[in-house]
């Protein structure tokens, strides 16, 4: 590896991260979630994020290992508690308006040989924790961003059949390709990249579809869509108006589907990493909505423990297109990663919606989103459905069908 190319890749990403993810303003507070093995990439975002006017910059460490002796050897009612001062933190930081930044560098399957059902405990509690900024989150008030970052072990589980040194390379390699960090004016890239993506958006808003029929082999699904509902990709805006990108990279545009209003069978198309398990070949069953059958080959009991993490988690609250030809999908390559995977791919998310799904969702109660037909849980997890061989339809009110994908990509218009 070229050392120095490397590092202005590097320094590409962290610039792309606070200026495209989080449209980080002078003065603002920024507060950076982060796995221990990110620690180069932390230490060169909060350089950058001091050197743009960040007034401070708070790092809160996590670290699986820690969890895991906590999941193993912590007394069970302890796994589903968490600290009151770790509630007041998040309100102080939202109320602050600080941006909210999580490196995460993750082992696909940290959790994988411990009891379930304290993993089950552990991650329900982990997702309460998350709701104070969750629903700060959804509703506009703060920026966001998730960003990712190669660890070696991760690395080998991507790339096996390479040395460990080899794979790391090769995975921060694909990491700069696929945030688009890979080039001279990074910023300028993703500039456009975003306008393609809203411009999808808004040709999607303008049909006003009333459901979506996806086909591919083991999935016939059709989702109904809310009245007003909005699709969004690219980026979402504050209540303040700053525009900020949340996921680094994206590919997707995404609506929500009609929480009472999806019904047929769906199939996943690639490994699902979820409490440090992973979970693979899932069928759901839906009936007005509801999940009614699930199957896994394998990380079932985990799935179940999600589905059944309250009412809303039976239900789904995301259907998001990603075509074939985009770049992340045309690697060809499973980074048991849910960024880069749902990003490569079709996907649904298990849970609750986002209110930006809907017009003036970011201004409703959860009971408003409720009825305009917007799933709430404490949950949203991604699970990849997208294959070369996967139809969609649009229905227009009036039964009209409208081909959206053909063979896993979007039809091309002349
Ligand atoms: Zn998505
Ligand atoms: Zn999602």
């Amino acid at each position: 590896m070229n050392e120095r190319s490397h590092e202005r890749k590097l320094t590409n990403l962290a610039e792309v991260t606070l200026t495209i993810g989080l449209n980080l303003q002078e003065t603002q507070t920024l507060n950076i979630n982060a796995d221990l093995d990110a620690a180069p990439f932390v230490r060169k975002v909060t350089e950058i994020a001091y050197k743009k006017g960040a007034r401070h910059v708070h790092v809160n460490w996590m670290d699986q290992e820690i969890s895991k002796l906590k999941i193993k050897h912590a007394p069970e009612e302890s796994l589903s508690e968490f600290p009151d001062w770790s509630k007041h933190r998040s309100e102080e930081l939202v109320k602050q308006k600080a941006a909210f930044l999580s490196i995460r560098s993750t082992l696909p399957e940290a959790f994988s040989g411990l009891d379930p059902d304290r993993v089950g405990t552990f991650m329900k509690t982990s997702a309460m924790e998350l709701q104070q900024i969750s629903s700060a989150r959804k509703s506009g008030k703060i920026a966001f961003c998730i960003v990712c970052v190669p660890n070696e072990k991760w690395a080998q589980r991507v790339y096996p059949n390479v040395t460990p040194e080899e794979a790391l390379d090769k995975l921060w390699e694909a990491i700069f390709q696929m945030t688009r960090v890979d080039c001279d004016e990074p910023v300028e890239q993703w500039k456009a990249h975003i306008g393609s993506l809203l411009s999808k958006v808004d040709e999607l808003n303008a049909k006003r579809f009333k459901q979506l029929h996806i086909e591919a082999p083991g999935t016939d699904l059709v989702l109904d869509l809310p009245d007003q509902h909005l699709w969004v990709g690219g980026g979402a805006v504050t209540q303040e108006g700053l525009f900020f990108t949340p996921n680094l990279p994206t590919e997707e545009v995404f609506t929500a589907p009609k929480k009472n209003g999806v019904n047929g069978t769906v199939k996943s198309t690639m490994p699902l990493i979820y409490g440090g398990t992973a979970i693979e070949d899932i069928e759901l069953t839906f009936e007005a909505g509801k999940i009614t059958n699930v199957y896994a080959s394998k990380g079932i009991e985990t799935l179940k423990h999600l589905i059944n993490s309250d009412d809303g988690s039976h239900f789904l609250g995301e259907v998001a297109l990603v075509p074939e030809d985009s770049p992340i999908a045309k690697r060809n390559t499973i980074f048991y990663n849910t960024l880069f995977d749902e990003n490569a791919s079709c996907h649904l998310a298990i849970g609750s919606a986002y209110p930006l799904c809907i017009e003036e969702g970011t201004n409703m109660t959860s009971e408003e989103l409720n009825q305009a037909g917007l799933n709430t849980s404490i949950t949203h997890v991604d699970f990849m459905i997208g294959s070369p061989e996967m139809n969609i339809d649009g229905i227009h009110p009036d039964g009209r069908r409208e081909q959206l994908f053909q063979n896993g990509c979007w039809i091309k218009k002349n």
